[in-house]
């Protein structure tokens, strides 16, 4: 254990390509750093202009992760939070948007005395200040401040969008003590030629790239296929000036958890230790547990297949917290995971299909889950192939879980099929929401209509159980409410909640008003369940998120 009187900062920079995992990489440094104690929290930094990631496609950037403050931010915060089990809030996403939106205001409330205002210092100075403050923020759900801050900055070193943020971090080695911060850079080693070649050349540049801005990495991490071979480390270590064990291999593993073990195995954890001051090794029984965790990942034999009905166009980073959510759950369940990705629109049967195989396989495939799963959402593509599967879980008796939107398909479905409310649907769904007749679900009055940008109803938000016993409320241990975080615009009908309860599809968690449907669990199925808000976010490796356990508890057979 240590006593830590500075914060000690861990900066990690990539190169060559983007997707390389640094996100992955920071968060295991993180990992590493826990184990021997320290008190770890994190900040990502995105180069782009958006002020965040709510008004982000989640198609071209992945999923926007939900933060408890409402924070909509990049996905790379998931991994910290679950990692690191820490709860982080919107600052802990730096983007230029923020910093610019900072400078500009304080410009005009003539903050700067007459000065110039200039990207640097005025930009660079924001941003190691904005660093310097958040990076004290306590985020593990104690009152204490972090002992050290991994800082993950996004794009790749070169981009022209991230130099100001290279040159503040640069400058920021000197604010804090260049014996406080360890410079880590990602790299990619790729393959060449008939007998397969690890290539430096990549790697060589990047680095040069680097250090010529004024950074230089204490260690290097190279993606790659296969281990580094010792010889490509050695001559990697004579060209980026580091020792050869500061070359660290992140080739291929058999699951995300093996990574953290992998850079212990290479010492990694010492390297740290000794480049920010702090001795070496540490508790065990930590990392132990990760190593445990990371080994029965790799041995469940029998599978559990959960039909994931959605949009999809080939990005499942859009999904990423669900994914994440599914696969805690069924690591207690001991069952290896089995995601079979359906598109909805191939489920709508009110269509003429152009590829009719599409239709009969996408049906196939969900009749063979063994759990249903109707995740987030927006816009009324592939609505009705979303109901059809609600509509065939629920007269089949196979579990269901409906996230957000996957409640209100469910709550549709029920309107329509149930209480006999023809045409029933969301005021999302339809080009003219005054003239549609029956509406399941509404636009929430509070919301705005003109802006988009962190308008929503966002983060973490109390929800009464207002039932004495249900599968949901046994699965959540019996607390009388729930914290979790949502983004949503539409509700169910408030006028219509009597109706719908009256024949079994019950509400079983309200908010504080009595008024908002909050989580749905139907009366006679084994397990059909969804929730307005977004239990995947708050689901940790070892604490699996409760709607998600119970999917999988049923899927695979257990009785809630
Ligand atoms: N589109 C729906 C709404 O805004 C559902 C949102 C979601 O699934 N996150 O209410």
């Amino acid at each position: 254990m240590y006593f830590v009187v500075v914060m000690k900062y861990v900066i990690v920079t990539g190169g060559v390509l983007s997707g390389l995992g640094k996100g992955i990489t920071a968060s295991s440094i993180g990992v590493l750093m826990k184990s021997v104690g320290l008190r770890v929290t994190s900040i990502k930094i995105d180069p782009y202009l958006n002020s965040d990631a709510g008004t982000m496609s989640p198609f071209e950037h992945g999923e926007v992760f939900v933060l408890d403050d409402g924070g909509e931010v990049d996905l790379d915060l998931g991994n910290y939070e679950r990692f690191l089990d820490v709860s982080l809030t919107k600052d802990h996403n730096i983007t230029t948007g923020k910093v610019y939106s900072s400078v500009i205001e304080r410009e005009r409330r003539g903050d700067y005395l007459g000065k110039t205002v200039q990207v640097i210092p005025h930009i660079t100075d924001e941003i190691q200040d904005w660093i310097e403050r958040v990076s004290t923020i306590p985020t593990d759900g104690g009152n204490e401040s972090p002992d050290a801050c991994v800082i993950e900055l996004g794009g790749t070193v070169g981009d022209i969008e991230s130099s100001p943020f290279i040159e503040a971090l640069r400058q920021f080695q000197f604010r804090v003590g260049r014996q406080n911060v360890c410079f880590v850079h990602v790299s990619l080693v790729p393959v060449m030629g008939p007998v397969g070649e690890q290539k430096t050349k990549p790697t060589q540049h990047t680095v040069k790239e680097l250090r010529g801005l004024g950074i230089t990495p204490d260690l290097i991490v190279c993606r790659s296929k296969e281990p580094l071979q010792q010889e490509i480390k050695q001559k990697l270590a004579a060209f980026c000036h580091v020792e050869p064990r500061a070359v660290i291999s992140a080739h291929d593993v058999s699951n995300l958890y093996q990574i953290p073990i992998s850079f212990e195995k290479q010492g990694v954890r010492a390297m740290i230790a000794d480049c920010i001051g702090l001795g070496m090794s540490g508790d065990d029984k930590y990392l132990e547990d990760w190593r445990n965790m990371a080994d029965r990942v790799d041995e469940f034999q029998e599978e559990v297949r959960i039909a994931m009905v959605g949009k999809y166009t080939g990005l499942s980073d859009s999904y990423l917290s669900v994914i994440k959510a599914l696969q805690h759950s069924s690591i207690a369940v001991n069952r290896r995971l089995v995601i079979d990705w359906i598109e909805s629109t191939d489920l709508d049967s009110s269509i003429k299909h152009t590829d009719g195989d599409a239709h009969r396989k996408a049906w196939e495939t969900l009749k063979l889950a063994d759990g249903i799963l109707v995740p987030g959402g927006f816009g009324n593509r592939g609505v009705e192939g979303k109901i059809e599967a609600a509509r065939y879980a629920r007269e089949s008796r196979v579990p269901y879980l409906g996230i957000c939107l996957g409640l209100q398909i469910a709550t549709i479905e029920f309107c329509r099929n149930e209480l006999g409310l023809r045409g029933a649907n969301s005021e999302e769904f339809v080009d003219n929401p005054d003239s549609l007749e029956n509406k399941a679900v509404v636009f929430m009055p509070e919301i705005s209509k003109t802006h988009m940008g962190g308008t929503m109803r966002l983060g973490a938000k109390v929800t009464p159980f207002v039932i004495e016993d249900c599968k949901i409320k046994r699965l959540y241990g019996n607390p009388s409410e729930v914290s979790e975080r949502h983004r949503h615009r539409y509700e169910v009908n408030p006028e219509l909640i009597e109706e719908i309860e009256a024949k079994g599809m019950i509400y079983v968690g309200k908010d504080e008003t009595g008024q908002r449907c909050e989580i749905m669990e139907l009366k006679d199925h084994p397990y059909y369940v969804g929730t307005q808000y977004h239990p995947e976010f708050k689901s940790r490796p070892g604490r699996p998120s409760p709607p998600f356990l119970g999917l999988l508890k049923a899927a695979v057979g257990e009785v809630l």
